[in-house]
């Protein structure tokens, strides 16, 4: 089975959190495995938990072509010898189409492309019914692992947080692994998210998830007064990089020995360098949730971070 025991929480040193005076802690969340990276396992722990309980013989999920949730639901059923079925946003493709998908494919997934249009409805109730008609002997997984198994997986990522932290870092996606660490925060910390999509309605974003995860509005109300939004979108949107940012990235490492990737963590933590450059931090401390994804890397960096 797997588990945390490889996640630790570990403090860093730059030269500009001495002159800032500020105290930053990684949760290497993404040393728990490999492939089943980061959040995407905590996502996952009560998701198979639901599935081995529904007594179904096989998960279903979604994901893009490029979806590290699809490839640690790959990886994770691999491990645990589950049969899986990856619906794949995109009827033009085909499992050697990236190496996202060749790998998934590997790994023993069934890969299944849907059109676009079809994708879109991925959330939807009855088109999910109908899905399980389909496939009834398939326990289904939303895209992202974005449900209430999904965010209260989450919740345990800062269960053992020292409690004179006062700020939490992390990347955003579908909004699941944020959500579950406000959910675990005490009143007195904040969270700051990094979205990796432009042009994204955080707050919209996340009153549907915790709607959708069967969370009371006011709940929601209450806990989003400690929800801070920062926002990095030189880099170019979703899935995009430039030089700027893989310097950074390797400069950070050099400093640091972490690796961070180039779509969420990067970006990320780009962020919270220029918060504490703008005295944000100065006099506290700050845990960044490192949520892996570093198997997506490109070339470059995936040779520094070996060496
Ligand atoms: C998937 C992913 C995220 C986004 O998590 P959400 O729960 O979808 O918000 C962040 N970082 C990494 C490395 C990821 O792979």
């Amino acid at each position: 089975m797997l588990s945390v025991e490889n996640a630790r929480l570990e403090k860093i040193e730059h030269p500009l959190f001495d002159e800032k005076n500020v105290q930053v802690f990684v949760q290497r969340d993404d040393l728990i495995h490999p492939l089943v990276s980061g959040n995407k396992w905590r996502k996952l722990k009560y998701n198979l938990l639901a599935w081995k309980n529904s007594k179904k013989e096989g998960v279903l999920t979604f994901g893009g072509a490029y979806s590290n949730h699809l490839l640690a639901t790959a990886a994770a059923c691999q491990l645990e010898n589950i049969p899986c079925i990856g619906m794949v946003r995109g009827e033009e493709l085909n499992p050697q189409s990236n190496a996202t998908l060749a790998q998934c494919s590997a790994l023993g997934m069934r890969l299944i492309f849907m059109d676009r249009m079809t994708y879109q409805m991925r959330e939807d109730k009855q088109f999910i019914e109908e899905l399980s008609y389909e496939y009834p002997n398939y326990y289904i997984i939303p895209e992202g692992g974005a449900n209430y198994y999904g965010m209260i997986g989450c919740q345990e990522i800062v269960k053992d947080f020292p409690s004179d932290i006062q700020a939490v870092f992390v990347a955003q996606g579908t909004t699941t692994t944020s959500s579950g660490i406000l959910l675990g925060l005490s009143e007195q910390q904040s969270l700051f998210v990094v979205p990796a999509l432009k042009g994204f309605d955080v707050a919209a974003e996340m009153e549907h998830r915790w709607r959708y995860a069967g969370f009371p509005d006011e709940l929601w109300e209450e806990k989003q007064i400690q929800l801070q939004i920062k926002t990095v979108d030189q880099f170019g949107g979703y899935g995009k990089w430039n030089e700027e940012l893989i310097q950074f990235i390797k400069g950070f490492y050099q400093l640091t020995k972490i690796p961070l990737d180039v779509v969420y963590t990067g970006k990320a933590m780009y962020a919270l360098m220029e918060e504490i450059k703008r005295d944000r931090f100065n006099h506290q401390q700050v845990v960044f949730v490192h949520t892996g994804g570093l198997q997506g890397n490109p070339e470059e960096l995936k040779y520094l971070f070996t060496i």
